[in-house]
């Protein structure tokens, strides 16, 4: 089998500038600054703050929500702070919207709160940093056997397909699978591949006809293959996570939908996409195997005078047809000045070796000072390589070091960070 390239993606952390500016409010010593006439209370790195004599200045929030300030919804947005989050958004109210056309939420309120508690536990067990959604989990009333996920996090059961799952598992795995296609944000990443021109800089009646048919799309034919198969991938690390169990219930009700998967004809989305080759989505699952790694273990970085500036934390591994994923988060005060764009490797020292990696994607979270008064980032990088099998179920206990390095020329590399224990 030939080797994989080992030059891997380009990353593009597009930050938008509102963002820069908060990133830099942290260096600075930024205050809260309340209306004391309205209550409301804003980020010092906005600008529509107060006059002078209205101002209230306080150092921490907990201060300012005793002295009886409210945050301000434009200095504390609720929502993840994701690129494109209010169009992604509005792609996630245009599909919900189809949905509601097509079939009527009448389910009874206990077979809601069944759906909405399951939710609940693997949204608190999710294996990975979540991005922030607001997730909302509804049954309508249909006999097809069928599960969506909007984007945004609108996730739909039809009567019928609960009518199918015979146990909590089940239950969990479909949800796990449903807001995994959140997660990942595969509707928005498809709608950028199929209309790749900026669309503010189109005619708003071209985009708003894209949004309607993307939303129509996403309900009657699904996800593409490889977003399911990703889908896949991350329930099954929930199950794992969350059951020791990692294909067993998964490959059950894929075969319960392969079983009904006659009377589909090709189209229909959700999980029993019409397009889905359920044989080939159960070899791939019983072909991976996965690690996942002790929680709160972290490797920590530290400037010269001992403290802590980033944390490492290795999250799961998989094992599939030679191809090891190493999934991680990095934790840092500081932009890890990767930021740009560029290709990175990770290097794993263990006793007797040097693992490396190359890099196969960034994803850039940031909690809102309002969560997170130290203000650490977190990035949660993917790195792929082929070959290094004997990496799989690595032992935490033997790994000496852990550096982020970007690659410079085919064989030369900067470190960039370097964690210890
Ligand atoms: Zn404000
Ligand atoms: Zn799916």
């Amino acid at each position: 089998m030939s080797k994989k390239t080992a030059l891997i993606a380009i990353v593009f952390l597009c930050l938008p500038q509102l963002l820069l500016a908060q990133l830099a409010g942290f260096r600075n010593n930024y205050t809260y600054v309340g209306n004391r006439q309205s209550k409301l209370l804003h980020l010092t790195y906005y600008h529509h703050l107060p006059d002078d004599y209205l101002r209230e200045n306080h150092q921490t929030l907990d201060g300012a929500l005793r002295a009886g300030y409210r945050k301000c919804p434009i200095c504390f947005p609720e929502h993840p702070m994701v690129p494109g989050y209010d169009f992604e958004r509005q792609m996630g109210i245009s599909c919900a919207a189809v949905l509601n056309f097509y079939y009527p939420v009448t389910a009874s309120d206990e077979v809601v709160e069944r759906v909405r508690k399951a939710g609940k536990r693997i949204l608190d067990n999710w294996p990975l940093p979540l991005k922030g959604y607001n997730y909302n989990f509804s049954v309508v009333e249909s006999d097809m056997f069928k599960a969506f996920s909007c984007p945004t996090g609108f996730i739909y059961f039809t009567t019928g397909l609960l009518g199918i799952l015979e146990s909590e598992e089940e239950l969990e795995i479909v949800l796990a699978h449903e807001i995994s296609h959140i997660e990942r944000r595969h509707a928005f990443k498809q709608y950028q591949a199929r209309f790749s021109t900026p669309r503010l800089t189109r005619d708003a009646l071209v985009v708003s006809k894209e949004l309607d048919e993307m939303a129509r799309s996403l309900i009657l034919v699904g996800y593409e293959e490889d977003d399911e198969e990703e889908a896949d991938f991350y329930a099954q690390a929930y199950s794992f996570s969350r059951y020791k169990e990692d294909r067993g219930t998964l490959v059950l009700l894929l075969n319960k939908l392969r079983d009904i998967s006659w009377q589909e004809s090709r189209t229909g989305g959700g999980l029993f996409s019409g397009k889905s080759d359920f044989e080939l989505r159960i070899r791939e699952i019983s072909n991976a195997q996965l690690h996942l790694f002790p929680r709160n273990q972290f490797f920590v970085s530290r400037n010269e005078n001992g403290t802590t500036t980033a944390r490492a934390q290795l999250i799961l591994q998989k094992l599939e047809r030679e191809t090891l994923t190493l999934i991680t988060t990095f934790k840092s005060n500081e932009m890890i000045p990767l930021g740009s764009r560029g290709t990175g490797l990770l290097k794993l020292r263990t006793s007797d070796r040097v693992h490396l990696l190359p890099q196969k994607e960034v994803t850039f979270l940031r909690k809102h000072p309002a969560d997170d008064e130290k203000g650490f980032h977190t990035y949660i990088m993917t790195f792929e390589a082929m070959g290094q099998i004997e990496m799989f179920g690595l032992d935490l206990r033997d790994v000496q070091e852990i550096s982020f390095e970007k690659q410079l020329g085919l064989r030369e590399t900067r470190k960039i960070i370097s964690f210890t224990r």
